[in-house]
Parts: structure tokens; sequence; C-alpha cells
């Protein structure tokens, strides 16, 4: 199978990468490096079935050759994390909108069509207060337009259009809100809770908890992550639908914190920030984010494979073994 990944330098692009170089596809991948990194998807460059493109996918002229050689894209380019969206709210709505247009343009030109996972965002439920995130729920969209919420609109906006091309040109498009993903690979550069969290135990402390700790969360290993993707592309069902990708075990960051330090057998200092401190006043925390799985397991029987517990194992022995080196 040919398979295109935009981002795929990406953390989660980059696992989408060797899951499928392991199963003997052809992979291409298009990246500005912006996000991704090169030391990603540097093991694969030997790979005779793997071929990388260092380009911005907004100008890259490469796109449509490259669109239309797939029988498969996953769509995971964007600008990402909480510390970037607040820097630049204004290119996250142009990379993330403008980027998916013109990939689905390009891939429902050609008489070919491919199947398509484009990677949304469990952003896109907003301050909501339910308690378990269902696909079909009403969204909440704050008014007061905060930059946080940029990533979101861009979110949605990709989601609509992904829909709409599923529709229009019947295309084999599947809509994936990611849930929080962790897992080897992970930078804290741009904020992202875990890593953050694995390296502040590593180096001694403190542990940056903000806006008291309570907030929870749903962590899902990139591992198992990637699976779900696959096999949710295979899936005729699935074609034109949105689909929760993540894990439904709900943990607090408080708990977070003791668990990275029991883990990692480091007791560091707790540092409590508010959210202003942290990120200024264009930010709103969510309180609570935990998918429903029930649409993922009803069209593909997925089952994780990874605890929270040996995830973090494994970003320690990573984290340590980078430090030593
Ligand atoms: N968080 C924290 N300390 C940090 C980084 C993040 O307490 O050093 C909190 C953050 O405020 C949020 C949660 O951890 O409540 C998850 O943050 P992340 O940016 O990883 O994901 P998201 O908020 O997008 O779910």
């Amino acid at each position: 199978m040919h398979i295109l990944v935009t981002g795929g330098a990406g953390f989660i692009g980059s696992h989408l990468v060797e899951h499928h170089l392991a199963k003997g596809d052809a992979v291409h991948v298009v990246d500005n490096l912006s996000t991704g990194r090169f030391e990603n998807i540097e093991p694969f460059l030997d790979n005779p079935r793997f071929h990388f493109d260092e380009a911005d996918i907004l100008t890259w002229a490469g796109l449509e050759k490259a669109a239309t050689w797939a029988d498969r894209i996953y769509h995971m380019a964007a600008v990402v994390g909480v510390f970037r969206v607040l820097e630049d709210p204004i290119r996250v709505l142009a990379t993330n909108i403008a980027g998916t247009e013109r990939l689905l343009r390009f891939a429902s030109a050609g008489r070919w069509k491919p199947q398509i996972v484009i990677a949304s965002s469990s952003e896109v439920y907003g301050p909501t207060p339910a308690e378990l995130l269902r696909e079909d729920a009403m969204l909440y969209v704050q008014s007061a337009g905060k930059s946080r919420w940029n990533y979101a609109l861009s979110k949605l906006a990709d989601e609509a259009q992904g829909l709409s091309y599923a529709r229009q040109y019947n295309i084999p498009i599947c809509v994936v809100r990611l849930f929080n993903t962790v897992g080897p690979r992970q930078t804290g550069r741009y904020g992202m809770v875990l890593p953050r969290f694995v390296e502040q135990a590593l180096s001694g402390g403190p542990i940056t908890i903000y806006g008291g700790g309570t907030q929870t969360r749903s962590f899902c290993d990139v591992r198992d992550t990637v699976v779900a993707l696959d096999l949710l592309a295979d899936t005729p069902a699935a074609s034109g639908e949105i689909v929760n990708v993540g894990n439904d075990r709900e943990i607090s960051i408080s708990a977070l914190a003791d668990l990275v330090c029991a883990r990692a057998k480091m007791n560091v200092e707790r540092q409590h920030l508010s959210y202003v401190e942290a990120y200024g006043q264009q930010y709103d925390d969510i309180l609570r984010r935990k998918p429903s799985l029930e649409k993922l397991v009803r069209l593909t029987g997925f089952t994780h494979q990874w605890r929270l517990e040996e995830t973090l194992d494994d970003l320690i022995a990573q984290y340590r073994k980078r430090k030593a080196g």
C-alpha cells in the first residue's frame, strides 16, 4: 500500500510511519519541520520504501502528485501545542485550515480516491460540562474569542471540510478526534503535560502544576492511537464519520504528577502556578476530557494494548538514555 503522511515527522505522524513500514507499505512523508523533528524520521531514511520531502503543504508543488500517488493519506500536518497556539494564533488558523483545503482539493481531483484520515482534536468539544464526550454532542464555542480556541476552530473547519469532501466527491474520509496522545518522541516544548512532567521529575524538579491540578485528562499511548487510525481507515463504515480516538482512563493532573514521580522513583517538589501565570490571559482550561469510545469499538473492535504506567516507564527510560548520551 502507498501511504502519504502529512506532518509525518511529528510525534504521532512518525509512529504512523513506523507502523506502516513494519507492515511492508511504502511511506511518503511531507513535513516542514516546524513542529515535527528530523530526528523522528531519521531512523527510516535508509529504508527504500520511505521517502521524505521537507516542504510546507501550503506551498509544496509536489502535493498534488503525492496525493494522487497515495492509496491512503493521514493528514496530520498542523500547528499544535498550547504554547504555539497562544504564541501565533493567526498561523494556527492559516496552516490548519488552508493546508487541509489544499490537500482535499488535490486528493479529490484525481481519478483514484484515496482513503483519508483527518486528524481533528478533542479540543473541539470546548469547555463542555459533559462527563463523557460523544461524537454527536452539541459543541461549545467560546464567544469571547480567546486565542486558545483558535486551534479548536481550525480543527472544526477541517472536520467540516473533510465531511463535505467525503459527501460531495464520494471519498472515503474519516475524521478522528484525538484525545491527549502520549508516548515516545513527544516533546514538552509546546506545552504537553506528560513529557514536561517526566523531564521535570528526571531533572530534579520542580513539577509545574497549573490551575490547581484537579482537572483531569485521559491519556492514550500513541502506539495504540496508530493502530486505531489504521483500523478506521480500513473500515468502510467509518467513512464520512467523526470518531473519537483515545483512552477513557481518567487521571487528575496532580495524580499524574504523583504517578510520574513514583515510576521515576524521584520525589521532587511541586510548583503550583495559576493559569494566568502559566499561559497569560488568552487561555481557558478544560476541566475534564474523557472520550466515549463506543463508536470506535463498535466500528473497529479496537482494544488498547498500553497502560499509562507502561507508557511512563518507556518515556522515563528514553529520557534517561538521552540524558546519559
Ligand atoms: N499542565 C500542567 N503543567 C504543565 C503543562 C500542562 O499542569 O507543565 C496542565 C494543563 O494546564 C492542562 C493539562 O495539564 O490542564 C493538560 O495540558 P496539555 O497541554 O498537555 O493538554 P490539553 O490541555 O490540550 O488537554
